[in-house]
């Protein structure tokens, strides 16, 4: 799932709460819930790593998440220019906060147990559709969200 649909959910449960407890384990919980959808995007073969632990990252992989993470600080920016609340950056956080701890793979955490249990059920719960369908149902989230915000 888009970083950015993630963020904004997140955002969208700040603006909607004001417990900082609350919105941050909404906004976590809103991260897998969102990752449970169909959804289509550029990544690394999920049942290889499943398998062996261990993720391809090829160039298009490495374009994919740059966009997607510029097209997220854009609208962070944006969102918190216009509704100045420092609880939808809180919540946005919250809900970006599972796919951010992915990227210590790229560190010594890799290896550690519990770490390695989190990555591979953070994998098992991606729910993967083709193109066509997996860009729709992020589409419609994304129109959905925008309406809510706006
Ligand atoms: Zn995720």
């Amino acid at each position: 799932m888009f970083w950015f649909i993630h963020a904004l959910l997140g955002g969208i449960i700040g603006t909607h709460f004001h417990s900082i407890f609350f919105i941050a384990v909404a906004a976590l919980i809103s991260h897998f819930i969102l990752d449970m959808l169909p959804h289509w995007g550029i990544g690394f073969d999920i049942d290889y790593f499943k398998e062996f632990y261990e993720a391809k990252i090829t160039k298009n992989i490495f374009f994919f998440a740059l966009f997607d993470a510029f097209i997220t600080l854009l609208l962070l920016f944006i969102f918190y220019h216009e509704l100045h609340s420092k609880l939808f950056i809180l919540g946005a956080f919250f809900s970006l906060l599972p796919d951010l701890v992915s990227l210590c793979y790229f560190t010594r955490i890799k290896n550690r147990k519990n770490y390695r249990r989190y990555l591979k059920f953070h994998s098992r719960i991606q729910k993967e559709a083709d193109f066509m369908f997996g860009m729709l149902t992020q589409i419609v989230i994304l129109i959905i969200l925008l309406y809510v915000l706006l």
